[in-house]
């Protein structure tokens, strides 16, 4: 539909970035564009007014998209770091990475017994970073609402991985 359109093209592909062989999509124009910016809220705040009790964003991007959406359904915000990152007691939750592991951290109180979260990130490839997100939100004793995110590639196969969660994307290439 419309948005779906107005997101692809918005987005725009850089080869050989983080490293050769890769092409990485990057969301940042979309952020340029505040009517656009509004839809994509707009977009997910339809889909889960009144249905979650905390945003929880991943770092970095879905810390932007995150709180905008958090501050739109007016509900709290969680961040979702980076090893080594947050002052506080954490969970913590490593996994492979297409190259490599990355650790990510959530504080252990930032949510609590019983609340409905919704996560959000930029994009969805492997589904591993949400996987692990997942498990730390569950550690804690909450339950993953569903996730968001803007754009999803199909061929990496991430929403295998995610299969008992409710996903949604804007656009899936
Ligand atoms: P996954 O764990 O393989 O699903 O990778 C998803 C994570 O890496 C998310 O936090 C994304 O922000 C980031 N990521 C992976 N590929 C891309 C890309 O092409 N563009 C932007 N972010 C990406």
């Amino acid at each position: 539909h419309g948005l779906a359109r107005d997101v692809l093209a918005g987005m725009r592909d850089i080869p050989d970035f983080p490293i050769n062989g890769v092409v990485f999509k990057d969301f940042t124009p979309l952020l340029l564009d505040p009517s656009l910016r509004d839809r994509i809220v707009a977009d997910t705040v339809h889909r889960r007014q009144g249905r979650v009790d905390v945003v929880a964003g991943i770092e970095a991007r879905g810390f932007i998209l995150g709180a905008m959406i958090a501050h739109a359904l007016g509900v709290g915000f969680v961040p979702v770091r980076k090893e080594g990152k947050l002052p506080s007691a954490v969970h913590s939750r490593s996994y492979a990475l297409e190259y490599g592991t990355a650790t990510l951290e959530i504080h252990q109180d930032a949510v609590s017994n019983g609340e409905r979260v919704l996560i959000v990130d930029d994009v969805l490839a492997t589904g591993g970073t949400l996987a692990a997100t997942c498990e730390l939100i569950e550690r804690c004793g909450a339950s993953v609402a569903a996730i968001e995110l803007v754009l999803e590639i199909g061929s990496l196969q991430g929403r295998d991985r995610l299969e008992r969660y409710d996903v949604s994307s804007i656009l899936t290439v």
